[in-house]
């Protein structure tokens, strides 16, 4: 059955806002492409309380709302809850995009990961339940497990779909506390390679704290591309070709890297850390090679949580975190890997 219809008819008995609909709570965030609000419902909805995020958009509001409609039909698991997008327009400040989601909860894992005390302060949050074990590296190492097998299961579903995320860090991973995992948000910066919506990669939108080494997403091989949202099907065979999906793949790699080394967790580190990289032609083991022998305990000690079962951590991360797009790991292979595999760990711990 034809896809737009069933978009059509969805997007009429849903229900749709207004301005007049959304009463203004605090601000959340904002940068020079929107604002993002705390808000609620005047009018509650019977289902939900009514608690919701509102963004304030630029021009680049009319992608975000494509990327979270296409998202919400596809796979709607993986995100935030969009509810409603549309145009506002005063005359004071002319044309904005107004985008509303659920609100998911008050944590992304950017404050999570800044507490002290994680990775405890997810355990208490998440259902995975590994209070069995003694605190220490291997319980840390579950709890960690549990968060990047929830990010990467997004990020598969997202990939399936055909959109690349390109900003996927931890200031837009947020806990769900309904669902009680791991959601990826802010679509602003993404790309649906399959249609060639937001094709040319907006380079100066991309986080250079997390972003992968190659500066086009598509290689300059690739038909050149639509300037405005328009559709060119792309074929599948040129995603295979360029492998754009890994793009999201390294920065979830250095996501897994901060939360296995505290030290890595703070922004000036971590800048410091990918100069380290840079300089090792970013080959994570040679850089490994150059700071273990004077690493103090806490580094040690990240290396010993992913050396782990074998070191398949370490291995995991060692192919996430490529200079090569095609050498990296994809979302689903890495689903797969022997680090998420408990009976794996089981049939070892046998074996020693
Ligand atoms: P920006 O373009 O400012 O980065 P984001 O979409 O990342 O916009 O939202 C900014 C912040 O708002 C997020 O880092 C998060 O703290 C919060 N936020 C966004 N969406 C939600 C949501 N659905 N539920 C709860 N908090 C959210
Ligand atoms: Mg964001």
């Amino acid at each position: 059955f034809d896809m737009f219809v069933l978009a059509f008819v969805e997007r009429i008995f849903r229900p749709s806002y207004k301005k007049d609909d959304i009463v203004l709570g605090k601000k959340l965030g904002g940068g020079s492409f929107g604002v993002v609000y705390r808000a609620s419902l005047a009018k509650k909805p019977s289902s939900k309380d009514g608690e919701i995020v509102l963004k304030k958009a630029t021009e680049y509001g009319a992608v975000e709302i494509w990327m979270n409609e296409r998202v919400r039909r596809a796979c709607a698991n993986s995100c935030a809850d969009f509810l409603y997008g549309f145009l506002e327009s005063s005359p004071k400040k002319g044309a904005e995009y107004w985008l509303i989601w659920k609100f998911e909860g008050e944590s992304t894992l950017a404050d999570l990961i800044q507490s002290k005390e994680f990775p405890y302060n997810v355990e208490t949050l998440i259902l995975e339940k590994v209070q069995d074990l003694p605190k220490g590296i291997e319980r840390e190492n579950r709890i960690i497990q549990t968060i990047l097998r929830q990010l990467l299961f997004a990020l598969d579903s997202l990939h399936s779909t055909g959109i690349v995320h390109r900003d996927i860090k931890p200031q837009n991973i947020i806990f769900s506390e309904d669902s009680r995992t791991f959601k990826i948000i802010d679509l602003g910066a993404a790309a649906d390679l399959r249609v060639g919506i937001n094709y040319i990669p907006k380079e100066f939108l991309l986080d250079p704290r997390y972003a992968a080494p190659e500066q086009y997403i598509m290689s300059t091989q690739t038909p050149s591309a639509p300037s405005a949202p328009v559709a060119t099907a792309l074929s599948p065979v040129l995603w295979q070709l360029n492998l754009p999906d890994r793009f999201d793949i390294y920065s979830a790699g250095l996501i897994f890297l901060q939360m296995a080394f505290p030290g890595l967790r703070n922004d000036s580190s971590l800048i410091q850390f990918n100069r380290q990289l840079k300089r090792c032609d970013y080959d994570l083991t040679a850089w490994r090679n150059t700071v273990e022998a004077r690493a103090g305990p806490e580094l040690r000690r990240g290396f010993e949580l992913l050396d782990l079962d074998g070191g398949q951590g370490w291995e995991l991360l060692t192919s996430m975190v490529r200079y090569k797009a095609r050498q990296r790991i994809s979302a689903k292979t890495a689903l797969a890997h022997p680090y998420f595999d408990k009976e794996g760990l089981l049939a070892l711990s046998f074996m020693q």
